[in-house]
C-alpha cells in the first residue's frame, strides 16, 4: 500500500505535465510530418489538388465516416419475382416472399423516422404483385402518410396500365423504366421482352402517360455486350427523360455469377474502355447519368424483401438483420453503405417533382 501511495504522487504530476504538453507536441508533429505520412489514405481517385486542400478534404471525409449512417435514399426491392428474364439480372427470383402490406408500411415508417427522404420501389418487377395495387398503396402511403419528398419506382414497364396512373400517379414523383435497346431484336437477346409486347412502343406509351399524369419520366439502361455499340441519341432526345441512367453491366456473386446464381451474366460483361466509348458517343445528352461498376460500388442502400439491408462489399449480397426485428440504426451498421460514395456519385439530386419545375 505504501509503495503504491508513494508512486501515485509523481504519477499524478507526470499526468498533469502531459496534459499541458500533449496539444503542443501533437500540433508540432502535424505541422512537420511529411506529406505522404497521413495515415494510409490518399486523395480520392480522380480528385488531384493542392496538398493543403487535399488534407482538408481528407479530414472532412474522416469526420463524415464517423457520422452515423442515415438512410437518406433507400431502394426497397420488395419482390424478387419478375415477368422478364434478363440475362444479366442482378436481383433474381430467389424467393417469392413479399411482406404483408402493414409490415412493409411499418418498416417504411421506421426508415422515415431514421431520416429517409426518398424511397425507390424496385424488384423484381414491382407491378407484378396484385397487378400494381400493392405498389400503389405503398406509394400513396409514403407520400400521404409519411410525407416523403420523393417516391420513385423502377420497372420494366410491361405491366403498367393507365388506370394505375389515374389512381396513384399523383403520389409518384419519378417513374424509371428500363430500356437497354431501341432494337427489339437486341431486347429479345438480352431477355427483356414478353410475348408480343413491343418494349420500345410500350416505353413511348409510358412516356405519354407520365406527361399526362405529371410523373417525372426516367430511363435506365444497362450497357452490355449486346448494346454497347448502339447509338441511342435520337431516341433518348425524343423521349426527353429527366434523367437517363446508364449502368455498366455488373456481376454479383450468387445472383448472376457463381454456382448458386440463377443467371450466368459473364457473357454480358464489357470492359471499362467499351463502357467509356458508349458514354463518349452519348456525351452531348444533358440527361445522361453514367454509372460505372466503380461508381455503383457500395453507394446504394438496398433493402430486400424481408427489409434486410444487403451488403455488397464482398461482391455478393450479404443480408443484415431485418429492420423490423432490430430497428434501422442497428441493421444499417451491417449495410456496407458508403455515404461518401453515395454523395460522390450524385445520389442526392432534385428528386421531388414539385421542385423539378417540369415543362410537362
Ligand atoms: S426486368 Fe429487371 S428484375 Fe426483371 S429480369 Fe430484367 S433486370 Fe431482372
Amino acid at each position: 500500500m505504501w509503495t503504491l501511495a508513494a508512486l501515485a504522487v509523481p504519477g499524478r504530476l507526470l499526468g498533469a505535465l502531459w496534459s499541458l504538453l500533449a496539444p503542443l507536441l501533437l500540433g508540432l508533429w502535424a505541422a512537420l510530418r511529411p506529406a505522404g505520412a497521413q495515415g494510409g489514405r490518399g486523395l480520392p481517385e480522380g480528385r488531384p489538388g493542392p496538398q493543403g486542400a487535399g488534407e482538408e478534404e481528407e479530414e472532412e471525409e474522416e469526420e463524415d465516416q464517423d457520422r452515423p449512417l442515415t438512410p437518406t435514399s433507400v431502394n426497397y426491392h420488395f419482390t424478387r419475382q419478375c415477368n422478364y428474364k434478363c440475362g444479366f439480372c442482378f436481383h433474381t427470383a430467389k424467393t417469392s416472399f413479399v411482406l404483408p402490406l402493414e409490415e412493409a408500411q411499418r418498416g417504411l415508417r421506421l426508415l422515415k423516422e431514421a431520416g429517409m427522404e426518398k424511397v425507390n420501389f424496385s424488384g423484381g418487377e414491382p407491378f407484378l404483385k396484385d397487378r400494381g395495387e400493392y405498389l400503389g398503396r405503398l406509394v400513396r402511403f409514403c407520400k400521404e402518410e409519411l410525407g416523403l419528398p420523393s417516391v420513385s419506382i423502377v420497372s420494366n414497364g410491361s405491366l403498367i396500365r393507365e388506370r394505375w396512373f389515374k389512381e396513384y400517379g399523383q403520389h409518384l414523383d419519378i417513374l424509371a423504366v428500363s430500356c437497354d435497346s431501341f432494337n427489339e431484336e437486341v431486347n429479345a437477346l438480352i431477355g427483356r421482352g414478353q410475348g408480343r409486347l413491343n418494349h420500345v412502343e410500350n416505353l413511348r406509351r409510358l412516356r405519354r402517360w407520365c406527361r399526362q399524369y405529371r410523373v417525372a419520366f426516367k430511363v435506365n439502361s444497362v450497357i452490355n455486350r449486346f448494346n454497347v455499340d448502339e447509338d441511342m441519341r435520337a431516341h433518348i432526345q425524343e423521349l426527353n427523360p429527366v434523367r437517363w441512367k446508364v449502368f455498366q453491366c455488373l456481376l454479383i456473386e450468387g445472383e448472376n455469377v457463381g454456382a448458386s446464381a440463377l443467371r450466368e451474366a459473364e457473357r454480358f460483361v464489357i470492359s471499362e474502355e467499351q463502357f467509356q466509348a458508349f458514354l463518349d458517343r452519348h456525351r452531348g445528352l444533358p440527361c445522361l447519368v453514367p454509372e460505372s461498376n466503380a461508381k455503383m460500388k457500395d453507394s446504394y442502400l438496398i433493402l430486400d424483401e424481408y427489409m434486410r439491408f444487403l451488403n455488397c462489399r464482398a461482391g455478393r449480397k450479404d443480408p443484415s438483420p431485418s429492420i423490423l426485428d432490430v430497428g434501422v440504426e442497428e441493421a444499417i451498421k451491417f449495410s456496407g453503405f458508403d455515404q461518401q460514395a453515395f454523395l460522390k456519385r450524385g445520389g442526392k439530386y432534385v428528386w421531388s417533382k414539385a421542385d423539378l419545375q417540369l415543362d410537362w
